[in-house]
């Protein structure tokens, strides 16, 4: 299976080292012959994401901080002037203060509930606006969202909640943007220690419950998610928008294990 990709370009967003879920995606999709340009937020991770795009093949990195509009604008204006076009956008991104990712939920300050809904939710629609003008043949969209937007995981709290409504968003996003043939999906990845996932109270509790509990009786890797973003957006998917795709393993499904039992 090769080729999945060829002539196929796009942006990803997200990426800040080799165990980032955006990192998996994109390797999976350079196999398949994509072409890409990346983001990051902040000189000191752009040192770390040049080595990882020059593996990919990639020479284009963009600055841009997606709490900024006007960081935005530039970012797709730069992009426009290397490409005219492109087909996908990965938004692999998610930001919380990591000290109201831990106790109760009802404790979340204003300042950091709005600050993780315009990082981690309003992004994605600003992100999809400003792509939607670089995909006249239409397109596929994709962000990352977590089993904490539909049952209540300890600690996730006001992340549980932008989960939400980036799930709906990406609802929303499907039917405006369906005439456009650009789809938008997501991957609701099961738990992975990541940079992001570090900030999560208790999150080594997490990881071994899911790994005990899921029907794959294991935690999911990057190259899961990579596997499954690739599907997403390649026309293997091309009938497929407003899906959020489980990569967790299965963890979603259980309501209740039963005792393990060898016939079980
Ligand atoms: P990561 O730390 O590797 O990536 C998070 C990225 O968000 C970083 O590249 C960071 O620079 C970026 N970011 C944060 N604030 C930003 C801002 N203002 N502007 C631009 N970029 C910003 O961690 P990850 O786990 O790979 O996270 C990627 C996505 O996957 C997130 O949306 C996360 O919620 C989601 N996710 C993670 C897990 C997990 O267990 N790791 C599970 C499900 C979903």
């Amino acid at each position: 299976m090769t080729g999945l990709m060829q002539g196929k370009r796009g942006l990803i967003m997200g990426l800040a080292n080799d165990r980032s879920l955006a990192w998996g995606i994109a390797k999976a999709l350079h196999e398949q012959g994509a072409e890409m340009a990346f983001t990051y937020q902040g000189e000191a991770l752009g040192k770390r994401v040049k080595p990882l795009a020059e593996q990919l093949g990639s020479d284009t990195l963009i600055e841009c901080d997606v709490s900024d509009m006007g960081a935005l604008d530039r970012a797709f204006d730069e992009l426009a002037q290397k490409w005219p076009t492109i087909d996908f956008v990965v938004h692999a991104i998610g930001f919380a203060d990591k000290n109201e990712l831990r106790g109760r939920y009802y404790d979340t300050s204003l300042e950091n509930f709005l600050m993780t809904m315009n990082i981690s939710v309003y992004s994605f629609t600003a992100v999809a606006k400003r792509a939607r003008e670089m995909m006249p043949n239409g397109g596929s969209l994709l962000t990352l969202t977590y089993y904490g937007s539909e049952k209540v995981v300890p600690h996730y709290n006001v992340m549980g909640v932008a989960k939400s409504a980036l799930d709906t968003s990406v609802k929303y996003l499907a039917v405006d943007l369906g005439r456009d043939n650009i789809r938008v999906n997501a991957i609701s990845a099961g738990p992975i220690k990541t940079l992001a996932a570090s900030g999560i109270g208790d999150f080594r509790y997490i990881l071994k419950w899911n790994e005990l509990n899921s029907p794959l009786r294991r935690n999911v890797t990057i190259e899961d998610v990579g596997g499954a973003g690739l599907y997403m957006l390649s026309d293997l998917a091309s009938g497929v928008t407003g899906e959020i795709h489980h990569v967790d393993g299965g963890y979603n499904v259980i309501g209740m294990k039963a005792e393990d039992a060898p016939d079980i």
